[in-house]
């Protein structure tokens, strides 16, 4: 039996740690937007090497407070990617504004910078790449677009943390980058989390207000802001854990090279990775036009796979009013059909990988002899 991923495994590694973060709040009698979030900020803006880190809820509000500090309001357009999380899009639509999908390059499954001139109107306020599966996108086009048309950038670094681009961590690329702490993230707490990071003083100054029911000075509100904090204790969970992330990291791309050279020359689609690009391995996410065929071959066999994701933001009902029709979106919806993830994460070892690979190739003769 391989799980997907033992996140519990993944949290017992740091137990000790994360035990005495814990007692360190307890004792501290201070909950909501103290030490330990200033810590955290400044020690998460210092790895990813960027001047500000705002702690927020979660990735959906770092991408929502992003959009708002920006001005991103209705009438205004904001590029996104076909396929992506959907939180990505809900940002757009939760300040009022109109995501516009652009397609992927059908072999990173990123955005395609080549892609983005069809996608502009003047209505255009923003650019959204995401770093999907822990690859940065090809960032320097895109940047160079974005300053040619007067765009923003808001970067979804949500499955990303530690990925490199030309060798500099992601972080400081865009004019904002948003992470979450979801719990299965490269970097995750116990709950909910988020932050964003960034050079820019001014926009970090108007985050830090509206994720504070848009008030600097308590009981003074000057813009109608939220109640979006990334409290005490979920900061000290994460400042336990910050310092192995990059060895986490390695361990997932040791795992991923293992992957790759066990499934070469199979039918598969593997992952292709950029040559500016390093990733960090969020999720190792393999095609094939038998998916689900595949997917119960693999349970059969005790190894958990997970399909991230199965339909496109544009097909779901949420969108509807959007009216996109299927098939406008060619290659999203054809990755939506073809992806699955199998098994990656810091407390698998390669033996696992191993056992993975053979699996993986036992299923495909079956299906290949069907
Ligand atoms: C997880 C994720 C989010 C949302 O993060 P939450 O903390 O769950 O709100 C946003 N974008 C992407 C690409 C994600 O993977």
């Amino acid at each position: 039996m391989i799980p997907f991923l033992d996140l519990k495994a993944v949290n017992q590694a740091h137990r000790a740690d994360l035990v005495a973060a814990f007692e360190r709040v307890l004792d501290s009698g201070w909950y909501i937007m103290g030490n330990e979030l200033t810590r955290f900020e400044a020690e998460y803006a210092d790895y990813c090497g960027a001047r500000e880190c705002v702690g927020v809820a979660n990735g959906l509000d770092a991408l929502t407070l992003s959009l708002r500090a920006l001005g991103v309001g209705p009438g205004d357009e904001v590029i996104v990617p076909s396929n992506t999380y959907i939180a990505t899009w809900l940002a757009v639509s939760h300040v009022g504004a109109t995501p516009v999908p652009v397609e992927p390059d059908d072999r990173t499954a990123n955005v395609d910078p080549a892609r983005l001139e069809a996608a502009l109107t003047p209505r255009t306020r923003v650019i959204m790449p995401v770093h999907l599966y822990g690859q940065p996108v090809e960032l320097a086009p895109l940047l160079a677009f974005a300053r040619k048309h007067g765009l923003k950038v808001v970067e979804d670094g949500a499955q990303a943390h530690g990925a490199r681009y030309k060798g500099e961590r992601l972080g400081a690329h865009g004019d904002i980058v948003t992470w979450s702490f979801y719990p299965g993230k490269n970097l995750g707490a116990l709950g909910d989390g988020g932050a964003i990071t960034t050079n820019d003083a001014a926009l970090a100054a108007s985050i830090r207000e509206l994720r504070n029911y848009g008030s600097k000075a308590k009981y003074h509100n000057d813009v109608i802001g939220y109640n979006s904090r990334l409290d005490e204790l979920q900061a000290a969970l994460l400042r336990a854990k910050l310092p192995a992330l990059d060895a986490e990291n390695r361990q997932r791309s040791l795992i991923a090279e293992r992957y790759l050279q066990a499934l070469a020359g199979t039918s598969l689609q593997l992952p292709e990775v950029h040559p500016d690009c390093e990733s960090a391995w969020h999720l190792f996410v393999v095609r094939h036009p038998q998916r689900d065929a595949l997917a119960r071959l693999l349970a059969e066999r005790g190894i958990g796979t997970v399909i991230h994701y199965p339909i496109a933001p544009h097909l779901q009902p949420a969108y509807a009013p959007l009216g996109i029709a299927a098939g406008t979106l060619p290659i999203s919806e054809r990755l939506h059909r073809e992806v699955i993830s199998l098994p990656i994460s810091p407390v698998m070892s390669l033996q696992q990988a191993d056992e993975v690979a053979a699996g993986v190739r036992a299923a495909l003769e079956s299906l290949a002899g069907a």
